[in-house]
């Protein structure tokens, strides 16, 4: 890592060994938050700047969203820092030039304008393999002076490798995850049982699994119609998700309107609470209707595999598939758990 900002005497510049880090950091991540996180912690170190934002344009390509920032408020709510593409913002995207603009702190975060004289705001577009403008990224700069010249090169690199792992990341996951629920995709989720079950077999733990099927799904499909239907199956797979822990936890679409939970490091009684809580939860939800709001619940079924009962992934599927019958047979809204 590069000295800090912060150091008496620093003076932001070319450092490759610092700079192959970085690349390295970002473009092995996937995950769209975090190349935005680790992009914008180099960018800043690189420029000197103690606050820096990035920016990606919308599917109308008039606007842009924020996507993160490093060095900001920390209480963000992306959908309020969504502002037209213009002015200055506009000038950096259709010149794709990196270029030094007058600072605006918008809600405490930089932007580009035109006029302020002061030059504060760093503005370089984020260019994308195929020569795309994706969005931008606004570091506020401390003070009226010139970028070091040694700085660009790392900067333009720092830049192109932003929007390729960008990229990268949303191709990714297109791939994973299901149009209509954004839930992951049934081929992930069998990826990741493998995994698991791999890890089981060398580190030992636990692993369980909740399956869920919605309770007369198809009444709601013949009664209220298909389009309905696709808005109970968007609010279920929201419901299942806010229950479930973020970043550990692996929700999927299964099937149609079966879904199914990955839980590492769980125990049978705590997937148990998890699938207790989702069934609660869908029960007690209102479900956007045409006329008055709907009201659905689901049935699931509890299975677990651990080192000492180890079974394989697919077995572990079958016996939550098993359990969630037996929910259906006792006359669905109830969790049953393959003990
Ligand atoms: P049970 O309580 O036994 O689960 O009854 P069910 O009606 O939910 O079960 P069934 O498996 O017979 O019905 C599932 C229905 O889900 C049939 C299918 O048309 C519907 N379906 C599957 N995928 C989708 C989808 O993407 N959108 C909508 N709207 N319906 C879907
Ligand atoms: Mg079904
Ligand atoms: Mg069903």
């Amino acid at each position: 890592m590069p000295p800090q900002p912060q150091q008496p005497g620093y003076e932001p510049g070319f450092d490759v060994v610092a700079l192959s880090y970085a690349t390295r950091l970002i473009l092995s991540e996937l995950d769209r938050e975090l190349v935005v996180e680790r992009a914008l912690e180099a960018l800043a170190e690189f420029t000197g700047s103690p606050c820096a934002a990035l920016y990606l344009l919308d599917d109308s390509e008039e606007r842009l969203v924020l996507e993160g920032c490093h060095g900001g408020p920390s209480e963000l709510e992306p959908e309020s820092h969504t502002w037209p593409l213009e002015g200055a913002a506009r000038r950096v995207v259709d010149s794709k030039q990196v270029g030094r603009y007058g600072l605006e702190l918008r809600q405490g975060l930089p932007w580009p304008v035109e006029d302020g004289g002061e030059q504060g705001c760093l503005a370089a577009p984020l260019v994308a393999a195929d020569n795309r403008v994706i969005g931008l990224v606004a570091c506020q700069m401390k003070e009226d002076r010139p970028l070091p010249p040694a700085s660009a090169l790392p900067l333009g690199i720092l830049l192109t490798v932003t929007a390729v792992a960008l990229e990268t990341a949303r191709l990714f996951q297109m791939a994973v995850r299901d149009s209509l629920t954004g839930l992951y995709v049934r081929r992930y989720f069998d990826h990741r049982l493998s995994e698991e079950e791999a890890r089981l077999r060398r580190y030992g733990g636990v692993v369980s699994l909740v399956m869920a099927d919605v309770d007369h799904f198809k009444r709601i499909n013949d009664t209220h119609g298909h389009q309905q239907g696709d808005v109970v199956l968007r609010e279920v797979a929201r419901l299942m998700r806010q229950a479930v822990r973020k970043e550990v936890d692996v929700v999927c679409r299964y099937g149609g309107e079966e879904f199914v939970v990955l839980l590492p490091h769980t125990p049978i009684t705590g997937a148990q609470v998890v699938a207790e809580r989702i069934r609660r939860r869908v029960e007690e939800h209102y479900f956007p209707g045409e006329k008055v709001p709907l009201q659905v619940t689901v049935s699931l079924g509890v299975a677990a595999m651990d080192d000492t009962t180890l079974i394989n992934g697919q077995d572990l599927v079958y016996r939550a598939d098993q359990a969630l019958y037996r929910a259906k047979e006792a006359g669905r809204n109830r969790v049953e758990v393959d003990w």
